[in-house]
């Protein structure tokens, strides 16, 4: 630890920014960039419902949700009240060795209520990772109690993302995660994600969505159905792009899956707890998952829990088979995380957000979205609920993109931090998932901000 007389004030910009510089490492960060940057981190202090404040006082929209997590808005007094009493009663017991308290149970119950038909038990973790990495241990430990011990491979998709830990990683398909860092692990398959806008060329979308479920069972054919486990998949690839699948997509991998004995996975993680205008993104797309791993807005980023889901042929097996499951987290079904889960839930269902999403702010977002496709770098808008994207291109036809290779995103994404609103870029698609309680003036707000940022763009590009 180094101490220097020149140090700036406590609680200042400076103060924060010279202590995260020197002694903080952030995920997903360039550290030489960063740490050798003039600017430095930007300090978030506060929000309010969609707008965050930062150190030196400026508002910004926060298109994103955090990490497209903060579902029920930012300052809800409700959360941090149940937070509070669960600390006073009980902060912290664990659930291994034959015990439970309440709020993971009572939890269990109403998770088992609200998530798709067939789904009825929960295993908690405090993470998306983690709950995806359960779920590699857990369809292995499935498939040996079922006596088919070699069982034991899984399918996804390249741009899919399922969190940092080794497992997660694996089962994830980004490939700067995985090269130099000894991933996928043995046992871990990629097909082509549904992507019509990059991949499907020519192709009419819904035989393109077909083409890209066949590529799952011909991967299952060459590793041999009686060896593959699951196929893992998020009904709309989050940070891949927003990557919203044609209609005929998932009913053929339910197909395929059922057909080869293949469990089912999805990954809700994003798209759980109202962010497409339904309670979960399965119900839409027709999913019925024997997995479903969660997490995010469970507890609309108030406090981590993840949890996976599994269906009632999976969850008698474990109970009728036996044998113990090797596998668990100290903060398993962590009594105050749980809490304020269950008053997040409460608030999602009071104000009818899910509703509300699906029937007034969503269709709101799109047709503001659609009204910049007619912008002359813009190739397609697509969005689902308050979960959207935007592709910017060089030409439209045929579909043509910016040369730099995520370039044209980069310029468009900083242009947006400049202007005081929070959208990711992705390769060259702009990105968005905005609380869900936000509303339709708000929207206007944000595409608005979004229409100026792609103009400085197409200009910064030569296109303008
Ligand atoms: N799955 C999906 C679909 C995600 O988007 C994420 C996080 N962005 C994860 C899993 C991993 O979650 P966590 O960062 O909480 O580990």
């Amino acid at each position: 630890s180094t101490q220097t007389s020149d140090k700036p004030a406590r609680n200042t910009t400076a103060w924060w920014r010279e202590a995260d510089r020197k002694h903080h490492l952030s995920p997903f960060t360039d550290y030489k960039q960063l740490k050798e940057s003039e600017a430095g981190a930007r300090i978030v202090t506060r929000a309010e419902g969609v707008w965050l404040t930062d150190s030196e006082g400026v508002r910004i929209l926060d298109g994103m949700a955090g990490l497209w997590c903060v579902n029920v808005g930012y300052g809800r007094k409700e959360l941090a009240e149940a937070a509070y009493k669960q600390m006073l009663e009980l902060p912290y017991y664990n659930t291994f060795f034959k015990t439970a308290t309440p709020p993971p149970v009572e939890l269990a119950e109403k998770l088992a209520e609200i998530t798709p038909a067939g789904l009825d038990m929960v295993f908690y973790g405090s993470s998306g990772s983690e709950s995806n990495d359960t779920v590699a241990r857990l369809a292995r430990f499935y498939w040996k109690l079922k006596g088919k011990p070699e069982k034991a491979h899984f399918i996804s998709r390249t741009y899919a993302y399922h969190g940092s830990t080794m497992a997660a990683a694996s089962l994830g398909g980004m490939t700067p995660m995985q090269e130099g860092y000894g991933l996928p692990l043995p046992g871990f398959h990629h097909v082509d994600p549904p992507y019509w806008f990059d991949f499907g060329g020519e192709l009419d979308r819904e035989e393109f969505g077909r083409q890209a479920a066949k590529q799952v069972e011909d991967k299952i054919l060459e590793i041999g159905p009686d060896k593959v486990a699951a196929f893992i998949g998020e009904p709309i690839q989050g940070a891949g792009g927003v990557i919203i699948p044609p209609d005929s997509y998932w009913p053929e991998i339910q197909r395929i899956c059922r057909q080869y004995d293949v469990l089912l996975v999805a990954d809700e993680v994003i798209c759980g707890f109202g962010r497409t205008g339904y309670m979960f993104a399965s119900e839409h797309f027709g999913i019925e998952p024997d997995m479903m791993t969660m997490a995010k807005g469970i507890t609309s980023g108030y406090i981590p829990l993840s949890g996976v889901m599994v269906s009632g042929e999976i969850g008698r097996t474990l109970v009728e088979a036996g044998g113990e499951f090797f596998h668990g987290y100290t903060y398993s079904g962590h009594p105050t995380a749980c809490a304020v889960a269950l008053a997040n839930i409460d608030i999602i269902e009071r104000e009818e957000l899910v509703r509300k999403v699906r029937e007034e702010t969503g269709p709101h977002l799109a047709k503001r979205l659609a009204e910049l496709a007619e912008h002359p770098i813009v190739g397609e808008v697509r969005s689902l609920g308050l979960i959207g994207a935007l592709e910017i291109v060089q030409k439209k036809r045929p579909r043509t993109r910016f040369p730099g290779n995520g370039k044209a995103g980069t310029i468009c994404r900083d242009h947006c931090f400049a202007h005081n609103v929070v959208l990711r870029a992705v390769r060259d698609g702009m990105v968005m998932a905005p609380p869900l309680t936000i509303s339709t003036e708000e929207i206007d707000e944000l595409v608005s901000r979004l229409r100026t940022c792609l103009d400085l763009t197409a200009k910064d590009l030569g296109a303008g």
